[in-house]
């Protein structure tokens, strides 16, 4: 299978050429018509198999639809990423960058243990897309500097691996603030009954796909 067999739009598979990419990988095969059909999606999946690239290609592909029928409306956070870690996060926004940049989507990407200073200016100049650690999102949340109410598609990666780090009341506040109306997205490399009691909390309805 090749990528042009997954309905694209010529922006993206520019891009995934430009990468070096020749074929999907089977995550992205099976995850990207089902998020294209605007499913909930449950993935079973380590780091590696390319997971990043089969939730950031059809989002971005999903947002450029939406903002064609909404064409001058200001731009809002309509996707959220949680992911456990720094070093996660700033690999997420990159794939987001590089798959993207035929697109005129905004993202950033936030976390702890820096100055708020350009995280802040960064999101108030508008943003379509956010990649965040859960304390730092919670710290501007409750500063009244981010709010979720626009958000259409939620990711969360690496679930087991956010549990194990302590990170469960952090995600269920976050996810308090979520619209009910949205698609989302659930990632772990396994799935042990704490992992998918929140999976079956977050998702609705949701596709499962194993690799
Ligand atoms: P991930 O599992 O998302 O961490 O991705 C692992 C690595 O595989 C990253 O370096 C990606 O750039 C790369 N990658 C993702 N999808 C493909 C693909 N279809 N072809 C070649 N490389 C890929």
């Amino acid at each position: 299978m090749q990528f042009t067999d997954l309905e694209l739009i010529d922006p993206i598979l520019a891009a995934l050429t430009e990468e070096g990419y020749s074929s999907p990988t089977p995550i992205q095969q099976q995850a990207i018509p089902l998020l294209l059909n605007r499913r909930d999606l449950l993935g079973c999946a380590q780091t590696g198999t390319g997971k990043t690239a089969a939730f950031a290609i059809p989002i971005l592909q999903l947002l450029t639809a939406d903002k064609a029928k909404q064409a001058n409306a200001p731009r809002r956070i309509k996707t959220l990423v949680l992911t456990p870690t720094r070093e996660l996060a700033i690999q997420i926004d990159e794939s987001f960058a590089a798959y993207g940049r035929h697109l005129n989507m905004k993202h950033t990407v936030i976390f702890g243990g820096v100055s708020q200073h350009s995280q802040v200016n960064t999101i108030r100049s508008g943003i379509d897309i956010l990649v965040a650690t859960p304390g730092r999102l919670l710290d501007l949340m409750n500063q009244g500097i981010i709010n979720l109410r626009d958000v259409q598609y939620f990711v969360l990666d690496e679930a087991d691996r956010m549990l194990d780090m302590g990170f469960i009341h952090d995600v269920k506040r976050v996810i308090a603030k979520l619209p009910e109306r949205r698609q989302s997205l659930f990632f772990s490399a396994t799935m042990p009954p704490d992992v998918a009691k929140l999976a079956d909390t977050i998702l609705n309805n949701p596709a499962k796909v194993e690799v």
